[in-house]
């Protein structure tokens, strides 16, 4: 998969996030868009209204077994917990059977942070930092209200 794919693939997650941005309560709108083992776009998401669902529960609901060995773009990283119970981003990223996760910049929320290194503990490929410049300006606020 070549960087200018990833970016490109990348810029469509973002434009996602922006569709709810400023509607997702206090979460952050995220975009994410999964592509199945032979790089076919096989789902796509953005955080719901209100801040739930996430973003890669309804990509990965929309691509089904589709999305095993397949690639996520998150334009956040993936949460690590949910702070109101239920599977994290992480943990359904893996068993879904996704092979490499590709995002932008890490969370800084406490609850969310480590999502990615819980991904590479189950042996996944992450990759951080395509379009960091974007989601460093996207999620300014969001940034800053943690601190
Ligand atoms: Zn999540």
């Amino acid at each position: 998969m070549s960087k200018r794919r990833d970016r490109r693939l990348m810029g469509r997650a973002f434009g996602l996030a922006r569709l709810n941005q400023g509607m997702t309560g206090v979460n952050p709108s995220v975009g994410c868009v999964i592509l199945d083992a032979d790089g076919h776009i096989v789902g796509e998401g953005v955080t719901g209204i209100g801040g739930r669902p996430h973003a890669e529960e309804i990509a990965l609901d929309i691509a089904g077994g589709a999305a095993k060995g397949g690639t996520a773009y998150v334009t956040l990283e993936p949460c690590r917990e949910r702070s109101q119970g239920g599977k994290s981003c992480s943990v359904k990223l893996k068993e879904a059977g996704i092979g490499r996760v590709v995002c932008s910049v890490l969370d800084p929320h406490p609850v969310a942070n480590g999502g990615i290194l819980n991904l590479r503990n189950a042996g996944i490929r992450v990759e951080v930092g395509t379009g960091r410049h974007v989601a460093e300006r996207l999620y300014k606020a969001f940034f800053a209200s943690i601190g």
